[in-house]
């Protein structure tokens, strides 16, 4: 696959121009914006070469088409954390008829959904761009309305959809803040829309493994909320520290109401702390001690899954139990 590399001269969601290089090794080049502290990638693979990696190349990181059976418990406690959300966030019903999935792999995560949910004949609609996903989505039945979450795929479902799911995928966009729009403009008025990143305050195991060619963008709490609330999206919940689920930032929006009166905030305190943090991350870990600390991170690591494993099994021996109607 021949790579071609482009360089953005505008920040993604500010829109300012200032930008510093922070990290490099590579093919990867990290930058931080000065106006708003959001981090990406700059350059990075043009959007021809990112659609051809996604197409085929990419399945290889699929947890799910590389081992089925170990992936669908990994799938049930990612449906479990949404309707934790939902549960933090005091919504009582969740009972959506139109269903998005933007970057719905092989339809597990919605397969779980669907055996959740009270309504029974809801439509399932994905967005997906695996060849090899795209056959299973529609051999599951769902819809595959665009290979791309950056195309116009939202023109024909304006105020459609009661609930969209973006997992794990914005960060993967070159363009996030158009993606969020797109996801606004297709929410019905009492719609919601379920969406988790990687957490930049809190990244695995190192920050020179964190950074990866497939994430063009890496957010923080306020980088996301500030993303949102440009697009149109209220923030309900944003969990980013949440004990079961550190690594990852969780976020329950709907479409902004008319009292909402919070506008973004692009401060440069975000520019200085996350700056501080990469930089100190940085040369902690190319110093002689990194080995150490390797060893020490992935400890750590075992031990937060363990706990890990102990809630959600609490949780979910609570959630079988009580049923859907409780929330
Ligand atoms: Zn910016």
């Amino acid at each position: 696959m021949k790579k071609t590399f482009i360089y953005e001269k505008k920040c993604s969601i500010c829109r300012g121009k200032d930008y510093e290089r922070l990290f490099e090794k590579k093919d990867l080049f990290v930058e931080i914006c000065r106006d708003c502290g959001l981090i990406r990638l700059n350059p990075h693979w043009d959007k021809r070469t990112y659609n051809a990696f996604y197409k085929v190349d990419y399945d290889f990181s699929r947890v799910s088409i590389n081992s089925e059976s170990k992936d669908s418990e990994f799938r049930k406690e990612r449906i479990i954390e949404f309707f934790m959300s939902l549960k933090k966030a005091k919504i009582k019903e969740f009972s959506p008829k139109t269903i998005l999935d933007i970057g719905a792999g092989d339809g597990i995560d919605l397969e779980c959904l669907r055996s959740f949910l009270l309504k029974k004949d809801s439509d399932f609609y994905t967005i997906e761009p695996s060849e090899a996903c795209i056959k299973e989505l529609k051999e599951r039945g769902f819809k595959v309305i665009a290979k791309d979450g950056e195309s116009n795929w939202n023109k024909k479902y304006k105020n459609f959809f009661d609930f969209i799911s973006i997992r794990n995928v914005l960060e993967h966009m070159l363009d996030p803040l158009s993606v969020l729009k797109k996801i606004s403009n297709s929410l019905k008025e009492d719609g919601l829309v379920f969406m988790s990143v990687p957490n930049m305050s809190n990244p695995d195991l190192s920050l020179t493994t964190f950074f990866e060619i497939p994430h063009t963008h890496y957010f923080s709490k306020n980088s996301i909320k500030n993303a949102m609330i440009k697009s149109g999206l209220e923030p309900i919940l944003i969990l980013d520290k949440n004990k079961v689920f550190p690594k990852t930032i969780y976020i329950l929006a709907r479409k902004k109401r008319k009292g909402f009166k919070k506008n973004h905030n692009f401060s440069k305190k975000e520019y200085f702390e996350k700056r501080k943090f990469i930089l100190n991350q940085i040369s902690k870990e190319s110093n002689n001690f990194f080995p150490i600390f390797v060893v020490f991170y992935k400890l750590k690591n075992k031990f937060l899954v363990l706990i890990k494993k102990l809630k959600i099994s609490k949780f979910k021996k609570r959630f079988f139990i009580e049923g859907l109607k409780k929330f």
